[in-house]
């Protein structure tokens, strides 16, 4: 009973730190350039055609666009993710994992480092992805 609270505060301590303040700001950094990508590849989807494409331009255009409103649906998403991230950096509660039920509470920062905008730890983000089957 009481064993296993004090289990999961010692793996706490030792694997699944809290981020210093330098790994923060290295993936703050990480999520701000992808930010500032995304919101270039997306202001440029919008610009996209009009200025100087002849007609047999366009319709080739056409079906880059169809190709492009997924393309752009995907940024979005990666867009809304990392502003989320951000959000939570804000907050204070950056790489702490969203899930009600978690034991470790906190995101590795090699995890985090690999996908900066992770809002769940590897054991919850496994469990949730395994309930979906
Ligand atoms: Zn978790």
């Amino acid at each position: 009973m009481k064993n296993k609270e004090r289990r999961v505060e010692m793996s706490g301590g030792n694997g699944e730190q809290k981020l210093s303040k330098k790994q923060l700001r290295e993936l703050k950094k990480m999520l701000e350039d992808k930010k500032g990508e995304l919101e270039g590849d997306l202001n440029l989807a919008v610009a996209g055609c009009d200025q100087h494409c002849d007609i047999a331009d366009r319709a080739n255009k056409e079906s880059e666009v169809r190709f492009s409103i997924r393309e752009k649906g995907r940024k979005r998403e990666e867009l809304a993710q990392i502003n989320l991230a951000l959000e939570r950096m804000k907050k204070g509660t950056y790489g702490q994992c969203q899930h009600p039920d978690c034991e470790s509470g906190h995101i590795s920062f090699l995890r985090l480092r690999a996908i900066p905008t992770a809002p769940y730890c590897l054991t919850c983000q496994c469990e949730s992805e395994g309930r979906k089957r």
